[in-house]
């Protein structure tokens, strides 16, 4: 199954509940936002610019359990800001579960090994030693934090932590390859730091996902490489969905990295050439989600808006209308159901937005529970047969994979644009090679599944590496930062 069976069985009772009661609109998804503070600053991403003058208030424990109740979905989203900087955490997990939802992290991945280590030293006893020993074989944890984990003292053996099981997911963000990710993110070493802690996740029998935001500028070939990549490491599944130009991001991108957002958000046309490759993905690799909204992604097909089913609560209020776009907050989801003018959003029966702002949009929590929550007996049965269906197995890993996937560190700050730019323009001499190297110009695949070794590995032969070096050189030189050695 592409889903685990009890997670996948809560979900179907829940759809035909509500079906049987005929409950107009629903909540299938929450996503529960704690706080807004985030200890990175991602090109694109809308919250830290939109909350920006309440990123120090956090909703209290009691009133995000209390949301969850309310709206009763039976999947939590816990994103944000970066949940895990959330104080009690391990107390709103603890909590969600009770209620018995499945719980969502969603997180940059840069606390997720501290997580572990403290879910490690409050379980800890010698039967954990060879979980110990592979992890420190790979040096995912150090000697020294080896030692703490079993020298527990009695506070960390009873702190409450985060424990693997199946009603738990890490969603961890990763938008590209290392030299893509780590630009989006605008900080170098985040996307090894998410490496090491899906392959930490792992071994400690935790589930993992992934979520992935394409841009303008992802380009398609560099996505499978990165699907191949993680399904690799283990990772049980993948969310994906197209950027939206949230204002507060658009305006951001203006003042402080001086760029003009249309190079870098999707419209719907562009968002359709992206993803004409989704359903052969959805094949090929553990891809989350309903086949409807693949073949809406894909172009196949329209879907009407369902954004009150993935409703976002945070520090203030239910969000309205929609994760995305902002009109207010509300005090209950029952009175945002009721209040706001739903037939103003969304699109209509040919594709255009209702609200200008909903012009472009092909967002998963719009679309995604469309897809799910369709009557049609065609759907039923093709999301029945999508999710209950064998997985797709997990691709091999190889040198060659992995070389790739750590395609160079990135030169400093703001987004693809301005690397690629710079790179154009200062380094055309080694483009060739660093083209090769990071994946992100257009170059044949053809040889990929061929067992060779010619592979878009970052120093695939010798003139190769030559170069390589040099551009690392040149750029750390260029832009006074550290270039790591692979
Ligand atoms: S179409 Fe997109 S922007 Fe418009 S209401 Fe739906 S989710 Fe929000």
């Amino acid at each position: 199954m592409r889903f685990p069976l009890a997670p996948t069985a809560k979900i179907a009772r829940h759809i035909i509940k509500h079906k049987l009661k005929g409950t107009p609109k629903y909540a299938m998804v929450l996503q529960l936002e704690p706080l807004h503070t985030c200890n990175l600053t991602c090109t694109g991403c809308g919250r830290i610019r939109e909350y920006s003058t309440s990123l120090k208030d956090l909703v209290p424990l009691e009133q995000c359990l209390a949301a969850a109740d309310e709206c009763d979905a039976p999947m939590i989203s816990i994103c944000g800001g970066e949940p895990l900087i959330y104080p009690k955490i391990e107390e709103l997990v603890e909590g969600l579960q009770g209620q018995g939802r499945l719980v969502y992290i969603c997180t940059n991945g840069v606390f997720m090994r501290k997580k572990m280590r403290e879910y490690l030293a409050s379980v800890y006893t010698p039967t954990f030693e060879p979980q110990l020993a592979q992890l420190l074989t790979e040096k995912l944890v150090t000697e020294k934090e080896a030692q703490a984990i079993r020298k527990a003292d009695a506070a960390a053996k009873s702190k409450t932590v985060i424990r693997p099981g199946k009603w738990h997911y890490w969603n961890v963000h990763v938008d590209g390859l290392e030299f893509t990710h780590d630009l989006i993110v605008e900080r170098e070493g985040v996307f090894k730091e998410c490496v090491a802690a899906i392959q930490m996740a792992k071994i400690l029998g935790y589930q993992v996902a992934t979520n992935t935001t394409v841009y303008k500028e992802t380009e398609t070939a560099e996505l499978e490489e990165m699907f191949k990549f993680l399904s690799s490491l283990g990772v049980d599944g993948h969310t994906i969905s197209p950027g939206y130009d949230y204002d507060a991001a658009k305006k951001d991108m203006v003042k402080r990295l001086g760029k003009d957002p249309a190079q870098f958000f999707l419209t719907r046309e562009m968002t359709r050439q992206k993803f004409k490759d989704i359903e052969r993905w959805g094949e090929m690799f553990t891809i989350f989600g309903t086949p409807g909204y693949l073949e809406f992604l894909a172009g196949k097909r329209e879907l009407a808006c369902s954004a009150w089913a993935v409703p976002t609560y945070n520090v203030r209020g239910w969000k309205a209308p929609c994760y995305v776009m902002t009109e207010g907050h509300y005090p209950t989801y029952a009175q945002m159901l009721a209040e706001v003018k739903w037939d103003r959003f969304g699109v209509d029966e040919k594709g255009c937005g209702r609200d200008v702002r909903c012009d472009n949009c092909m967002m998963h929590s719009g679309f995604e529970p469309s897809g799910a929550l369709s009557s049609k007996p065609r759907d039923s049965w093709v999301n029945f047969k999508y999710n209950f269906g064998s997985r797709p197995p997990a691709y091999p890993s190889s040198p060659e994979l992995t070389r790739s996937a750590y395609n160079g560190a990135t030169i400093g700050k703001g987004h693809l644009a301005e690397a690629k730019e710079a790179v154009n323009r200062e380094f055309a001499g080694v483009k060739s090679a660093y083209a090769r190297g990071g994946n992100d110009l257009p170059h044949d695949h053809s040889h990929e599944n061929s067992g060779g070794s010619g592979g878009c590995s970052t120093g695939a032969s010798g003139p190769a590496i030559d170069q390589l070096a040099d551009l690392k050189a040149k750029m750390a030189a260029a832009k006074k930062i550290e270039v790591k050695s692979e």
